[in-house]
């Protein structure tokens, strides 16, 4: 078979999580939770699983969690969005962004990526014909918005951004969003993929999405993820927000991807979101953080700013000046502890020597992890 992505390998998340297993590590690597979900959630699964939803979910979603995601939209944002017409449920946030990109690039359309990257952005964009253009963030993961513009060309359709940001753990704050507004206004050609699946796990800088942003989000595609809302990142729901006009192009291909996602976890969802207390994610997730930082303080790793998602990136030039992929590997197999290089979510794999932990995990999790990590 002809390969359409034949620079492409196993996803490096997959690649670590092996490794973690195959070496016994503890897993640091690939972001998830460790940590038990709400017991109300569990239940509320238990209840549907018992009742009659086993058969196809609408195509865009289950009703009552279309009109869930709308009032929550409402609540936070401001923003009214048509649960009938403006939200689409989605398999994770993955194939939000995979159907979105879909929608919008024809063959030789261009779209920015900021690197680092998530790593399925560039790679759907090729699959669409389309062809990523790649900018580099500055070193502390902030943005050069000069850099963005400077790149737009006639060809390019879409800005793909993602805030809170995975991995650099950066929160874009008012004057990123006016850059954004500025660029997108200056260039009317141009649509917004705006991937915020860490909404609601931000610490000190306030997350200001760009559903409430009335000047752009007419032409954005804004996406978000139970999976790490909820702590069920196995559950592989998430959804997109987008105007009518671009929705009708995104379910006509959504309808021959999946056609509709999990009707049991649909139904579950929608009868736990109004129970849910949003507002205390950001808090649940600032104390792992500072627990975990406070107990790396007698490391030599140096850790960098994190605002918000539950990832904190780390330079570890004092130990070791190997590779960062040689490093992760070193780290796994040798002292127990697996994590992330930086340079996966490089187009040009520079670098930097940072690798990325994850730190949503259980106290016990992180207090035997850090100790490894103090040793080294
Ligand atoms: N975007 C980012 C930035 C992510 O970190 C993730 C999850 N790792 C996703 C999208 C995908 O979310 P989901 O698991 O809901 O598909
Ligand atoms: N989003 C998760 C991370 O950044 C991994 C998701 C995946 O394994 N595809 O680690």
């Amino acid at each position: 078979i002809k390969s359409k992505l034949p620079h492409i390998g196993t996803s490096v998340f997959s690649v670590m999580s092996k490794m973690a297993a195959q070496y016994n590590a503890i897993n640091l690597s690939q972001g998830f939770p460790n940590f038990p979900v709400a017991p109300e959630l569990i239940e509320n699964y238990q209840q549907v699983i018992k009742g009659d939803y086993n058969q196809y979910m609408p195509m865009p979603g289950a009703p009552r969690l279309l009109t869930e995601i709308g009032q929550k939209v409402e609540k936070h944002y401001g923003r009214k969005v048509n649960p009938e017409t403006e939200i689409l449920v989605t398999a994770g946030a993955t194939q939000a962004i995979f159907t979105a990109i879909q929608a919008v690039i024809h063959p030789g359309d261009e779209a920015i990526v900021l690197d680092p990257s998530y790593d399925c952005y560039a790679p759907t964009v090729e699959l669409a014909g389309g062809k990523p253009i790649h900018i580099n963030m500055e070193p502390d993961f902030s943005v050069d918005w000069n850099k963005v513009e400077d790149a737009i060309s006639k060809d390019t359709k879409l800005l793909i951004v993602n805030n809170p940001h995975n991995p650099g753990g950066t929160v874009f704050s008012e004057k990123d969003i006016q850059a954004i507004e500025q660029i997108m206004e200056r260039h009317p050609h141009l649509y917004l993929l705006s991937d915020e699946v860490y909404e609601f796990i931000h610490f000190e800088e306030k997350h200001i999405s760009i559903n409430s942003r009335k000047a752009i989000r007419e032409r954005a595609f804004i996406t978000s993820s139970f999976g790490k809302t909820f702590h069920v990142t196995g559950w592989k729901i998430g959804y997109l927000v987008a105007p009518k006009a671009l929705m009708d192009e995104v379910k006509k291909i959504h309808q021959y991807i999946v056609f509709s996602v999990n009707s049991t976890s649909q139904q579950t969802l929608a009868n736990y979101l109004p129970q849910a207390d949003l507002s205390d994610l950001g808090s649940f997730y600032q104390k792992k953080r500072d627990f975990f930082r406070e107990l790396m303080k007698n490391s030599r790793f140096e850790l960098l700013d994190c605002q918000g998602t539950y990832f904190q990136v780390a330079r570890y030039s004092e130990i070791s000046d190997k590779s960062d992929v040689d490093f992760a590997t070193e780290l796994t197999q040798k002292h127990g502890v697996a994590v992330i290089p930086v340079s996966g979510f490089n187009k040009d794999k520079h670098d930097d020597h940072l690798i990325r932990f994850c730190f949503a995990k259980d106290e016990d999790t992180i207090i035997k992890a850090t100790e490894k990590l103090c040793k080294i």
